[in-house]
């Protein structure tokens, strides 16, 4: 039984560069690397979409990791090197497996709402997995589990017997949910699993402390429910897993388990221009990313807790 409680503040990051959609980064943070297996989240948004690019982030490699897009407001265009081209609206799940390595874009699409906010995730594989073949899938119909004023979108892996069709690696949750406003609710949690929530719209008392849009509320693990009282109308990411053992090293868009590894997946995104396992995107109007340069030190890879 640990079910200490955190704020995990996070930094604001300018996406795909300097003029890039601003984003708020709580994963991995100061104090954690990883809740479950998830090991990165990125919150941005309501951004208005008219009067900037919204998101445009050109073709760049990922290793080791699955992504999760999620929107609450606005449209994705989603492409990669599988040749997938999807695009994305509220409610709907795009799942990304890098495996061994794939290349993507993600982009505001030419006809789009006014305005845009969601979450981007990502899920270290675990070492049994992390070299499996790239995939793309797609899931529109996720289950909806709808309890008083509670609804809970489930994403990835099972809240309350509502199970989600994505596939998962590990054991691990992630769900959105909505609170109407002054509803009480009691949300059934695995005691094995710890827990982090990130509330993107209103306020809420989550197993008793009070959480506000900004920083992740790690919840620990031993929970067996978290009773939730929202304020105003509320809108939150539950995040939860087995505490992820393995020791990573998470360098740009990559998750490995050694120096050597992302040196290796550097150059070979750093020297294809089409080819080689990252592939090609095809379609996007814009450069691939390239990446940046290596530390002068050796990455060292690290766990859960820093
Ligand atoms: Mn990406």
């Amino acid at each position: 039984m640990s079910a200490q409680v955190e704020l995990l503040e996070g930094t604001p990051v300018a996406l795909g560069g300097l003029r890039g959609m601003e984003v708020v980064r709580t994963l991995p943070s100061k104090q954690r690397r990883t809740v479950g297996a998830w090991c990165f989240l990125d919150a941005y948004g309501p951004h208005d979409v008219n009067r900037s690019a919204g998101m445009q982030v050109g073709p760049h490699p990922h290793t080791g990791l699955q992504t999760v897009s999620w929107l609450v407001q606005g449209e994705i265009l989603h492409r990669d090197s599988l040749g997938s081209r999807q695009e994305i609206r509220p409610g709907q799940l795009n799942l990304m497996t890098a495996g061994r390595g794939i290349s993507h874009s993600e982009e505001t699409p030419a006809v789009h709402s006014a305005v845009l906010q969601g979450v981007q995730l990502w899920v270290a594989l675990p070492g049994s997995d992390r070299d499996v073949a790239p995939a793309f899938a797609h899931h529109a119909d996720l289950p909806v589990l709808i309890d008083g004023g509670l609804t809970a979108t489930v994403l990835m892996g099972e809240v309350a017997g509502a199970a989600s069709p994505a596939r998962c690696y590990t054991p691990l949750v992630g769900a959105e949910v909505t609170m109407a406003a002054g509803s009480v609710a009691l949300l059934p949690l695995e005691p094995s699993f710890e827990y982090a929530i990130l509330m993107l719209d209103g306020a809420a008392s989550v197993g008793g402390v009070p959480a506000s849009p900004g920083p992740l509320v790690y919840l620990g693990d031993g929970r067996s429910s978290l009773s939730l009282t929202a304020g105003p109308e509320s809108r939150f990411m539950l995040l939860g897993g087995e505490p992820f053992g393995e020791k990573l090293v998470m360098w740009w868009n990559f998750v490995g388990r050694d120096h050597d590894e992302i040196v290796a997946a550097r150059e070979e995104w750093a020297g294809t221009a089409a080819g080689g396992r990252f592939g090609e995107v095809r379609g996007y109007d814009g450069p691939s990313i390239p990446a940046p340069p290596m530390p002068i030190t050796r990455l060292v890879p690290r766990g859960r807790v820093r």
